[in-house]
Protein backbone atom coordinates (compact mmCIF):
# COMPACT_ATOMS: atom_id res chain seq x y z
CA UNK A 1 0.00 0.00 0.00
CA UNK A 2 1.37 3.93 -0.56
CA UNK A 3 1.50 6.58 1.74
CA UNK A 4 -2.12 7.82 0.67
CA UNK A 5 -3.80 4.69 1.29
CA UNK A 6 -2.05 4.09 4.72
CA UNK A 7 -2.85 8.13 5.33
CA UNK A 8 -6.26 7.50 4.73
CA UNK A 9 -6.72 4.47 7.10
CA UNK A 10 -5.00 6.39 10.05
CA UNK A 11 -7.55 7.70 11.34
CA UNK A 12 -9.59 4.57 11.74
CA UNK A 13 -6.82 2.90 12.82
CA UNK A 14 -6.38 5.44 15.79
CA UNK A 15 -9.88 4.92 16.90
CA UNK A 16 -9.10 1.19 17.48
CA UNK A 17 -11.22 0.89 14.34
CA UNK A 18 -9.63 -1.09 11.56
CA UNK A 19 -9.30 -4.33 10.83
CA UNK A 20 -6.50 -6.34 11.95
CA UNK A 21 -5.40 -6.84 8.24
CA UNK A 22 -5.13 -3.25 7.84
CA UNK A 23 -3.63 -2.50 10.95
CA UNK A 24 -0.61 -5.15 9.90
CA UNK A 25 -0.28 -3.21 7.30
CA UNK A 26 -0.13 0.30 8.72
CA UNK A 27 2.35 -1.01 11.79
CA UNK A 28 4.59 -2.21 8.66
CA UNK A 29 4.23 0.94 6.80
CA UNK A 30 5.05 3.25 9.30
CA UNK A 31 8.04 1.46 10.92
CA UNK A 32 9.86 2.26 7.41
CA UNK A 33 7.96 5.58 6.33
CA UNK A 34 8.73 8.83 8.77
CA UNK A 35 5.82 10.79 7.30
CA UNK A 36 3.29 8.44 7.91
CA UNK A 37 4.79 7.56 11.38
CA UNK A 38 4.27 11.94 11.93
CA UNK A 39 0.40 11.34 10.57
CA UNK A 40 -0.24 8.41 12.56
CA UNK A 41 1.25 10.67 15.67
CA UNK A 42 -1.35 13.37 14.69
CA UNK A 43 -4.03 10.89 14.51
CA UNK A 44 -3.41 9.30 18.00
CA UNK A 45 -3.17 13.03 19.14
CA UNK A 46 -6.84 13.42 18.02
CA UNK A 47 -7.75 10.15 19.07
CA UNK A 48 -6.53 10.78 22.49
CA UNK A 49 -8.45 14.06 22.85
CA UNK A 50 -11.35 12.73 21.93
CA UNK A 51 -11.29 10.07 24.66
CA UNK A 52 -10.51 12.92 27.13
CA UNK A 53 -12.87 15.05 26.30
CA UNK A 54 -15.52 13.54 28.66
CA UNK A 55 -13.58 13.17 32.07
CA UNK A 56 -11.31 17.02 31.50
CA UNK A 57 -15.12 18.19 31.55
CA UNK A 58 -15.33 17.94 35.15
CA UNK A 59 -11.74 18.65 36.27
CA UNK A 60 -10.92 22.74 36.69
CA UNK A 61 -13.89 22.95 39.41
CA UNK A 62 -12.13 19.87 41.93
CA UNK A 63 -8.70 21.01 40.75
CA UNK A 64 -9.12 25.08 42.29
CA UNK A 65 -11.00 23.38 45.40
CA UNK A 66 -7.55 20.69 46.16
CA UNK A 67 -5.70 23.68 45.24
CA UNK A 68 -7.98 25.84 47.64
CA UNK A 69 -7.83 22.95 50.46
CA UNK A 70 -3.51 22.40 49.98
CA UNK A 71 -3.28 26.34 50.26
CA UNK A 72 -5.14 26.17 53.68
CA UNK A 73 -3.70 23.05 55.04
CA UNK A 74 -0.45 24.26 54.36
CA UNK A 75 -1.30 27.54 56.20
CA UNK A 76 -2.77 25.50 59.30
CA UNK A 77 0.23 23.51 59.88
CA UNK A 78 3.08 26.41 58.95
CA UNK A 79 4.44 26.77 62.66
CA UNK A 80 4.08 30.57 64.18
CA UNK A 81 7.59 32.54 63.64
CA UNK A 82 7.24 33.27 67.47
CA UNK A 83 4.95 34.43 70.10
CA UNK A 84 5.24 37.67 69.83
CA UNK A 85 4.55 38.14 66.29
CA UNK A 86 2.00 35.55 66.35
CA UNK A 87 -1.00 38.22 66.59
CA UNK A 88 -0.17 41.57 65.68
CA UNK A 89 1.74 40.02 62.37
CA UNK A 90 0.86 36.60 61.93
CA UNK A 91 -2.02 37.22 61.76
CA UNK A 92 -2.85 39.46 58.23
CA UNK A 93 0.69 37.83 57.48
CA UNK A 94 -1.72 34.47 57.27
CA UNK A 95 -4.38 36.20 55.43
CA UNK A 96 -1.91 37.93 52.69
CA UNK A 97 -0.47 34.21 52.48
CA UNK A 98 -4.33 32.80 51.82
CA UNK A 99 -5.11 35.71 49.34
CA UNK A 100 -1.79 34.84 47.53
CA UNK A 101 -2.77 31.35 47.44
CA UNK A 102 -6.01 31.91 46.36
CA UNK A 103 -4.89 34.46 43.92
CA UNK A 104 -2.38 31.97 42.56
CA UNK A 105 -5.37 29.01 42.60
CA UNK A 106 -7.60 31.19 40.59
CA UNK A 107 -4.98 32.13 37.81
CA UNK A 108 -4.61 28.30 37.44
CA UNK A 109 -8.27 27.40 37.33
CA UNK A 110 -8.76 30.70 34.90
CA UNK A 111 -5.63 28.96 32.85
CA UNK A 112 -7.05 25.64 32.92
CA UNK A 113 -10.26 27.11 31.66
CA UNK A 114 -8.84 28.82 28.71
CA UNK A 115 -6.86 25.13 27.95
CA UNK A 116 -10.41 23.55 28.54
CA UNK A 117 -12.28 25.91 25.65
CA UNK A 118 -9.42 25.04 23.56
CA UNK A 119 -9.91 21.88 24.08
CA UNK A 120 -13.50 22.49 23.56
CA UNK A 121 -12.94 23.74 20.17
CA UNK A 122 -10.95 21.70 19.35
CA UNK A 123 -13.26 18.70 20.05
CA UNK A 124 -16.36 20.30 18.39
CA UNK A 125 -13.84 20.37 15.28
CA UNK A 126 -12.85 17.05 16.06
CA UNK A 127 -16.80 15.83 16.37
CA UNK A 128 -17.23 17.25 12.94
CA UNK A 129 -14.50 15.94 11.19
CA UNK A 130 -15.45 12.58 12.93
CA UNK A 131 -18.86 12.82 11.46
CA UNK A 132 -17.70 13.71 8.07
CA UNK A 133 -15.61 10.50 8.78
CA UNK A 134 -18.54 8.53 9.19
CA UNK A 135 -20.26 9.93 6.83
CA UNK A 136 -18.10 9.03 4.16
CA UNK A 137 -17.74 5.72 5.86
CA UNK A 138 -21.56 5.07 5.11
CA UNK A 139 -21.49 6.60 1.65
CA UNK A 140 -18.36 4.03 0.93
CA UNK A 141 -20.64 1.27 2.86
CA UNK A 142 -23.60 1.66 0.39
CA UNK A 143 -21.19 2.20 -2.65
CA UNK A 144 -19.52 -1.34 -1.70
CA UNK A 145 -22.92 -3.18 -1.19
CA UNK A 146 -24.32 -1.76 -4.75
CA UNK A 147 -21.13 -2.71 -6.28
CA UNK A 148 -21.13 -6.00 -4.77
CA UNK A 149 -24.65 -7.09 -5.70
CA UNK A 150 -25.13 -9.25 -8.48
CA UNK A 151 -27.95 -7.73 -10.43
CA UNK A 152 -25.44 -4.68 -10.66
CA UNK A 153 -26.37 -2.69 -14.17
CA UNK A 154 -24.37 0.54 -15.19
CA UNK A 155 -24.69 2.96 -17.78
CA UNK A 156 -21.81 5.41 -19.33
CA UNK A 157 -22.92 9.46 -18.47
CA UNK A 158 -21.50 11.57 -21.24
CA UNK A 159 -20.17 14.75 -20.79
CA UNK A 160 -22.30 17.32 -21.97
CA UNK A 161 -21.46 20.57 -20.74
CA UNK A 162 -18.11 19.22 -18.74
CA UNK A 163 -14.97 19.48 -19.88
CA UNK A 164 -14.53 16.64 -22.72
CA UNK A 165 -12.26 14.54 -20.89
CA UNK A 166 -14.55 14.02 -17.71
CA UNK A 167 -17.09 11.35 -17.51
CA UNK A 168 -19.40 9.33 -15.40
CA UNK A 169 -20.74 6.02 -14.78
CA UNK A 170 -24.12 5.32 -13.11
CA UNK A 171 -24.27 1.52 -11.01
CA UNK A 172 -27.34 0.49 -9.66
CA UNK A 173 -28.77 -2.39 -8.22
CA UNK A 174 -32.67 -3.29 -7.69
CA UNK A 175 -32.06 -5.89 -4.77
CA UNK A 176 -29.15 -3.16 -3.33
CA UNK A 177 -32.28 -0.52 -3.72
CA UNK A 178 -29.87 2.51 -5.09
CA UNK A 179 -27.25 3.44 -7.09
CA UNK A 180 -24.18 5.54 -7.53
CA UNK A 181 -22.51 7.60 -9.45
CA UNK A 182 -18.45 7.13 -10.63
CA UNK A 183 -17.03 9.93 -11.92
CA UNK A 184 -13.72 10.49 -14.00
CA UNK A 185 -11.94 13.77 -14.60
CA UNK A 186 -14.41 16.17 -13.45
CA UNK A 187 -12.68 19.09 -12.42
CA UNK A 188 -13.34 20.48 -8.74
CA UNK A 189 -15.85 22.85 -8.64
CA UNK A 190 -15.11 26.81 -7.75
CA UNK A 191 -15.22 28.07 -4.24
CA UNK A 192 -19.35 28.19 -3.17
CA UNK A 193 -20.29 25.73 -5.83
CA UNK A 194 -20.87 22.01 -5.73
CA UNK A 195 -22.07 19.23 -8.38
CA UNK A 196 -26.00 17.68 -7.81
CA UNK A 197 -27.06 15.00 -9.26
CA UNK A 198 -30.38 14.30 -10.37
CA UNK A 199 -33.38 11.60 -11.45
CA UNK A 200 -35.67 12.13 -14.51
CA UNK A 201 -38.85 10.37 -13.71
CA UNK A 202 -41.88 10.82 -15.35
CA UNK A 203 -40.37 14.29 -16.93
CA UNK A 204 -40.04 15.33 -13.60
CA UNK A 205 -36.25 16.19 -12.15
CA UNK A 206 -35.60 15.01 -8.35
CA UNK A 207 -32.70 16.08 -6.73
CA UNK A 208 -30.39 12.82 -5.64
CA UNK A 209 -28.34 15.23 -3.46
CA UNK A 210 -24.58 17.05 -4.17
CA UNK A 211 -21.45 16.18 -4.31
CA UNK A 212 -17.96 17.56 -4.55
CA UNK A 213 -15.28 15.02 -6.35
CA UNK A 214 -11.78 14.43 -5.22
CA UNK A 215 -8.61 16.91 -6.34
CA UNK A 216 -7.91 14.05 -9.02
CA UNK A 217 -11.45 13.93 -10.68
CA UNK A 218 -12.74 11.32 -9.43
CA UNK A 219 -16.20 10.27 -7.08
CA UNK A 220 -18.35 7.91 -6.16
CA UNK A 221 -21.38 9.47 -5.04
CA UNK A 222 -24.05 7.73 -3.74
CA UNK A 223 -27.32 9.01 -4.74
CA UNK A 224 -29.99 9.61 -2.23
CA UNK A 225 -33.04 7.26 -3.25
CA UNK A 226 -36.00 8.28 -5.44
CA UNK A 227 -39.26 8.59 -3.08
CA UNK A 228 -41.49 7.78 -5.39
CA UNK A 229 -41.09 4.04 -6.45
CA UNK A 230 -40.28 3.09 -10.29
CA UNK A 231 -37.76 3.12 -12.64
CA UNK A 232 -36.18 6.59 -13.19
CA UNK A 233 -35.82 7.77 -17.39
CA UNK A 234 -32.48 9.84 -16.90
CA UNK A 235 -29.57 11.03 -14.07
CA UNK A 236 -27.84 13.85 -14.68
CA UNK A 237 -25.35 16.10 -13.07
CA UNK A 238 -25.82 20.15 -12.39
CA UNK A 239 -23.30 22.69 -11.14
CA UNK A 240 -25.05 24.50 -8.54
CA UNK A 241 -24.35 26.83 -5.63
CA UNK A 242 -23.43 24.64 -1.92
CA UNK A 243 -26.48 23.79 -0.71
CA UNK A 244 -27.83 22.44 -3.84
CA UNK A 245 -30.83 24.10 -5.87
CA UNK A 246 -34.95 22.99 -5.86
CA UNK A 247 -34.10 22.43 -10.05
CA UNK A 248 -30.74 22.22 -12.42
CA UNK A 249 -29.71 25.97 -12.88
CA UNK A 250 -27.30 25.58 -15.88
CA UNK A 251 -26.69 22.66 -18.66
CA UNK A 252 -26.23 19.02 -17.80
CA UNK A 253 -22.63 18.11 -17.32
CA UNK A 254 -23.24 15.09 -17.77
CA UNK A 255 -26.25 13.16 -18.55
CA UNK A 256 -27.54 9.34 -19.20
CA UNK A 257 -30.80 8.30 -20.35
CA UNK A 258 -32.02 4.96 -19.61
CA UNK A 259 -32.71 2.54 -22.42
CA UNK A 260 -35.97 0.99 -22.72
CA UNK A 261 -36.54 -1.96 -22.20
ZN1 LIG B 1 4.13 6.44 4.08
Amino acid sequence: MDCQQITEMLDAYALGASGSADAAAIEEHVADCVRCWEELTRAQRTAALLALSVPVREAPQRLEARILEAAARDLRARPPRSEKRRFPIGWPASAAALGIAAAAALAFASLLQVQMNDLRNDKDELARQLQTTRDTMSDQARVISIAAAGDKQAVVMDAVAAPEDAWGEYFWSPSAGGGFIVCHDLPVPPQGQVYQAWFEQNGRLVSAGTFVPSEDGSCAYPMQPLEEVGRPDGVGVSMEEAGGSDAPTGDWLLWAAFAED
